[in-house]
């Protein structure tokens, strides 16, 4: 199909819908980048899209979490640095994404949450990638403001790696009680919801200096390829996956036009 209208503008007026891999077949191969400060809800829209698209969500943060929750070698050489809201370095993040889209789940497309996040990683990332059809790296902004009242109540669950915010369907109780909000403390698959020891104010700053520093540059990097997209991430949940999926499909179906 051919498309002429500019699909971030697009689908600005498009109602949200949730739709299947099977109903869009212009989707069949999305390697999909998320690129956005912290707290700008990359790994809750990483989540939705995977299940949108079919495809497998890959959180580079996740990935070091369970690392560092493991005690092994590399969890041991990542800690401090996460901690202190500083970047591992780019080769041995490249490292581990190579290894995991190494992966037979992701020959039929990925959501990456948290990489590239240095033009570096994303040069790295093009290599890894030869052959293996478009990428599309969607932006989404949130202000700083936003960012630093949803990370100080945001609670992660330790055995399923969700997000909770207050309200999130995977709390199994949450509320507002006199004015204050009242977090629930176990997720809906059992687990303990805690805060992130990277989700103070302090290393908050800091985490936000890192994304103004090495990552920012990216957005020029994928825009001047053509191949970025800005999100309003200010918006509803569902209706930020929804507009990212049309901008999905926008991009292949010109692909393939
Ligand atoms: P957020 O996007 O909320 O800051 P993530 O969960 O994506 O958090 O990442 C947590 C931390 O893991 C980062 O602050 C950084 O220290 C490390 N990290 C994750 N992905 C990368 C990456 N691609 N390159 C370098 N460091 C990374």
């Amino acid at each position: 199909m051919t498309r002429t209208s500019t699909p971030s503008v697009a689908v600005q007026t498009v109602p949200p819908r949730l739709r299947t891999k099977e109903k869009s077949s212009a989707t069949a191969s999305p390697n999909v980048v998320l690129i956005g400060p912290p707290g700008a809800g990359k790994g809750t829209q990483a989540a939705r899209l995977a299940l949108v698209l079919g495809v497998p969500a890959i959180s580079t943060g996740d990935m070091l979490r369970r690392a560092v929750q493991s005690g092994s070698t590399l969890g041991l050489a990542v800690k401090a640095v996460m901690d202190r809201g500083e970047l591992i370095h780019d080769a041995m993040m490249t490292e581990i994404v190579a290894a995991r889209l190494g992966e037979p789940d992701t020959r039929s497309g990925f959501v990456l949450d948290g990489f590239p996040r240095t033009v570096d990683q994303a040069v790295a990332l093009d290599g890894l990638l030869e052959q293996r059809g478009h990428l599309i790296a969607v932006g989404l902004a949130v202000s700083e403001n936003a960012i630093i009242r949803r990370l100080s109540q945001r609670r992660v669950c330790e055995r399923c790696g969700c997000n909770a915010d207050p309200g999130s369907s995977h709390a199994a109780s949450s509320g507002v009680a006199g004015g204050r909000s009242a977090y629930s403390t176990i997720c809906g698959c059992g687990g303990a919801l805690r805060r992130r020891s990277d989700d103070t104010e302090a290393v908050i700053r800091e985490r936000l200096r890192t994304y103004e520093r090495s990552t920012k540059p990216l957005v020029d990097f994928y825009r001047q390829r053509r191949a970025f997209r800005a999100i309003d991430g200010t918006q509803a949940p569902e209706l930020v996956t929804a507009q990212i999926s049309q901008v999905i499909d926008a991009v292949f179906d010109h692909a393939a036009s």
